[in-house]
């Protein structure tokens, strides 16, 4: 009987083990079956995760072509060269060196950024950081980078949680070993929607909207501070935190985004033809 016994012991706890392995495996069967690979932007099941599928890779626009050396606005290949600068920047100098962006804001690029920040997909920010990682390499080259996130106003920090510029730097430096900083930059005011708003009122609404924490000076003397934003849409906001960030001490102060709005005319000529544009697309190049 206690050999009996004994099997019985012995047996049980074997075929706990195999029940909780067919479990184990029958619960990753359901969870890989619930949740598969999707592209961020139409849903498409794909191979891996956090991968867009063909079309819609091919429908995003890559701004690895020339550009000008102070705000990045892309310039045609017909005048491609080390050291360009825009008439728009030649008038008026931006207040950074280099406003990089991975991708030009299309249906694809707005859509990822857009359930990143609305549609809580966090994850999104990974995919977001992985092609800015490029652009962040050229803009960094071997200095003391560090990666500043715009800033949220802590109201709108409370009502949706977290701040998608924040969780972009933290991708990037988790992939790229650049710091971040998310406590030199403050956020001094809660401001309106800069949309429709001409260039003049949307530079009065980011008027003092950013501020330096007290120990801003020690962090950032002599360093390249790179402000990192999910959309550059007219500029007046990162204009307005890089104006803030001058005052720092900082050696170099430049912007990267994820997406970034850029004239179609641009996109698609090679031929930089600035009067056959019309004002607004005209506007919009004005102000970076
Ligand atoms: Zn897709
Ligand atoms: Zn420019």
């Amino acid at each position: 009987m206690a050999n009996a016994g004994g099997q019985v012991e012995s047996e049980t706890p074997a075929r706990a083990a195999g029940l909780l392995r067919g479990l184990r495996h029958a619960g990753r069967v359901v969870v890989d079956y619930a949740l598969p690979p999707r592209c961020p932007v139409c849903g498409i099941i794909v191979a891996d995760d956090r991968q867009f599928c063909l079309a819609c890779w091919q429908g995003l626009e890559f701004l690895d072509g020339p550009a000008c050396a102070r705000c990045s606005i892309p310039l045609p290949t017909a005048l491609a060269g080390d050291d360009l600068t825009c008439g728009a920047c030649l008038a008026s100098p931006p207040p950074f060196d280099g406003a990089p962006a991975a991708v030009a804001y299309g249906p694809a690029a707005r859509t990822v950024a857009l359930r990143l920040k609305y549609g809580r997909r966090l994850g999104h920010a990974r995919l977001m950081a992985r092609l800015m990682a490029r652009p962040l390499g050229q803009l960094a080259g071997e200095g003391e980078a560090l990666l500043v996130p715009i800033p949220l106003h802590r109201w709108r920090l409370w009502s949706r949680g977290f701040n998608q510029a924040a969780l972009v730097a933290d991708e990037l430096t988790r992939l790229t070993g650049t710091p971040h900083d998310h406590h030199l930059l403050l956020r001094a005011k809660a401001t309106a929607s800069l949309r429709g708003k001409t260039r003049r009122e949307r530079e009065r609404i980011v008027a003092g909207a950013f501020a330096l924490a007290d120990d801003a000076r020690a962090k950032a003397a002599g360093r390249h501070l790179i402000l990192i934003d999910d959309v550059h849409a007219s500029g007046a906001t990162l204009r307005a935190a890089a104006r803030a960030l001058r005052r720092s001490g900082a050696a170099r102060v430049s912007a990267l985004s994820w997406a970034r709005v850029v004239p179609e005319a641009l996109m698609t000529s090679n031929i930089f033809d600035f009067a056959s544009l019309d004002s607004d697309i005209r506007d919009q190049i004005m102000t970076g």
